[in-house]
């Protein structure tokens, strides 16, 4: 199975990725993940993606896509992927249906996280991860179970996206409704367009996703 989660920040893109991963054995791509990667690796491309990253702006289609068609060749892509941030541009939804179709391959589901702007704000405010797993928290609504201790790995030690302040997340927003949202009508013309209510709480999307890519 191969599918595509589509929503603006905070939409829970990354939350419905982990279970869709553990439900399905699919890989989980995310193309903040591996850019935040780059960034931590120091390299000079790392330093030219901080700075854009940093400005709530997108980094290049060339860069992105380069990094998806490296990433699906691997060995755990095999039984199918989630990509979870890609793509975020026509241009990029273009390469990867080149890449697919080379291979004789297609999508088969892409799912809007559909959630209102305001909200989204507060989400990514107050969202913050587990240093050791990436586990995703969030200040009200997703909290550790223990206080202070991540659920899945016992560390204690977690941190917060410098990208995930107000000011940041505004220009992100712009960004996404700018050259993300065309992707919509792009992928509803090709019919594998769904869409689930990113506002309900985060079991009821997961039920929600699950039966679309049940049936
Ligand atoms: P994205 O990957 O789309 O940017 P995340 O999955 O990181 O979004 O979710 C953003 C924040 O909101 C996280 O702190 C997460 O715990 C929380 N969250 C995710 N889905 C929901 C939901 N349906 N209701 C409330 N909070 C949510
Ligand atoms: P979120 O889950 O909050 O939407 P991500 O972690 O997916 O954020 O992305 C963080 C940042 O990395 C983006 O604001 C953007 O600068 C960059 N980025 C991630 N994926 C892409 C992409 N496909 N194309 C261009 N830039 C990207
Ligand atoms: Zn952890």
């Amino acid at each position: 199975m191969k599918l595509i989660l589509l929503g603006p920040p905070g939409a829970g893109k990354g939350t419905q990725a982990k279970f869709l991963q553990e439900k399905f054995h699919l890989a989980h791509l995310s193309t903040g993940e591996m850019l935040r990667a780059l960034v931590a690796s120091g390299s000079e491309l790392g330093k030219k993606a901080q700075e854009i990253m940093s400005n709530g702006q997108l980094v290049s289609d060339d860069i992105m896509v380069d990094m998806i068609r490296d990433r699906i060749k691997q060995d755990d892509c095999k039984n199918g992927f989630i990509l979870d941030g890609f793509p975020r541009t026509i241009a990029q939804a273009e390469a990867l249906d080149e890449m697919l179709e080379s291979e004789g391959k297609r999508l088969d589901h892409v799912i809007e996280i559909r959630v209102n702007d305001e909200e989204m704000v507060n989400r990514v405010a107050g969202r913050y991860a587990c240093d050791k797993c990436g586990e995703g928290y969030h200040d009200q609504y997703k909290q550790p179970k223990v206080s202070g201790v991540c659920d899945v790995c016992g560390s204690k030690e977690f941190t917060r996206r410098k990208d995930d302040q107000p000011e940041t997340v505004k220009r992100r927003l712009e960004s996404y409704h700018a050259q993300t949202a065309p992707l919509l009508p792009y992928y509803k013309k090709s019919g594998v367009l769904k869409g689930v209510d990113g506002m309900a709480d985060i079991s009821d999307v997961t039920q929600q996703i699950n039966s679309i890519v049940s049936h």
